[in-house]
């Protein structure tokens, strides 16, 4: 079952030793056999050439296409971020390599790519990237996505305000700051995820969805929320069943986790049995909450569909992972 969790199929070895030293992060940039995958602000780029089969644009021998097509400062250090070797493929490193970072326009981009590999180029946001690519290729872009979203918004010293510069493959940055010099760390942003289920004596288990006032109004999901600072994984589990549906937690058992690339949480998914049933929703939150019965959710219509038939999660998230789990153990 756990085979199915999207952005879990990772083939890339991460070497997180080999890439503090810089020499070997070099040597990398200049071998034939690895790979760059550019991306833009999020969106990745496609050859279109044939239309059926669009394929994701990777690029090698980034260093020269680099010095005679772009004209920025710096090295490939400050745009270029190691992502791992590939285990299947020679152990070729890739990296993705940011190009909104020096290229202001994503026509400007297209066209310059464009130009590079004499082939139409089209962009496609993330979001809709990882439908064109193997599930393994699509945890790669959803790393890259993350990493390159956390340099984006890390240029700047946080302590000193000074510009900051990527280090270790872009796996750290550093202030510029002879006087600070702190040292920043891709973050990850803990969310717990709660499927929870209430079973009343001799009847059919139910589990809780619930719409939700930032999504569709027909769609309905898993409860979920960001961990506090100081506070465990199973705290923020009762904290938020308490919050959001007024349901108190009587046990929790842990599912499984899953990179969330927009743009970088760690979601952690948990089956939690309730005391009581009497749902009161936090309406800044929900718009709605109800049981369901496995058959009830197996009849609901699939997420994206036309129509106001009431829908359950894309098949790429952690929640619908759990509903699914969830349906299989109590289909009678
Ligand atoms: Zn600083």
């Amino acid at each position: 079952m756990k085979d199915k969790l999207f952005f879990t199929h990772m083939m890339l070895n991460r070497e997180s030793n080999q890439r503090k030293s810089e020499k070997w992060i070099h040597k990398n940039h200049t071998d034939e056999n690895t790979v760059f995958i550019p991306i833009w602000n999020g969106n990745y780029f496609f050859t279109s050439s044939n239309v059926s089969k669009k394929c994701l644009l990777e690029l090698s021998n980034a260093t020269d296409i680099f010095k005679s097509n772009f004209q920025v400062e710096g090295c490939l250090d400050d745009y270029a971020y190691f992502l791992g070797c590939d285990i299947e493929n020679n152990n070729s490193a890739t990296f993705v390599i940011d190009l909104s970072l020096f290229l202001p326009s994503l026509e400007k981009t297209i066209e310059i790519l464009s130009s590079i590999i004499k082939e139409n180029i089209e962009s496609l946001d993330f979001r809709y990237s990882i439908s064109l690519v193997s599930k393994e290729k699509a945890s790669v872009l959803g790393y890259g996505r993350s990493l390159s979203h956390w340099h984006q918004s890390s240029q700047y010293c946080g302590f000193c305000g000074n510009k900051t510069t990527s280090k270790e493959g872009g796996h750290s940055r550093k202030c510029f700051n002879e006087n600070c010099q702190k040292m920043i760390f891709p973050r990850t942003d803990p969310v717990v995820i709660m499927l929870v289920e209430y079973q009343q004596k001799g009847q059919a288990a139910k589990c809780l969805l619930a719409g939700h006032n930032r999504s569709p109004d027909n769609l309905l999901s898993v409860i979920a929320g960001f961990v506090d600072p100081g506070e465990s994984l199973e705290q923020a589990v009762v904290r938020e069943v308490y919050e959001e549906v007024g349901l108190s937690v009587e046990k929790i058992d842990y599912m499984a986790s899953q990179p969330w690339p927009f743009p970088g949480s760690l979601m952690i998914g948990f089956r939690v049995k309730v005391k009581n049933n009497t749902i009161i929703i936090d309406d800044e939150e929900l718009s709605s909450a109800r049981w369901c019965t496995a058959n009830e959710i197996s009849a609901f219509a699939e997420w994206g569909e036309d129509g106001d038939d009431i829908q359950i999660p894309r098949k790429e998230s952690i929640a619908r992972y759990m509903i699914d789990d969830w349906i299989e153990r109590n289909t009678l």
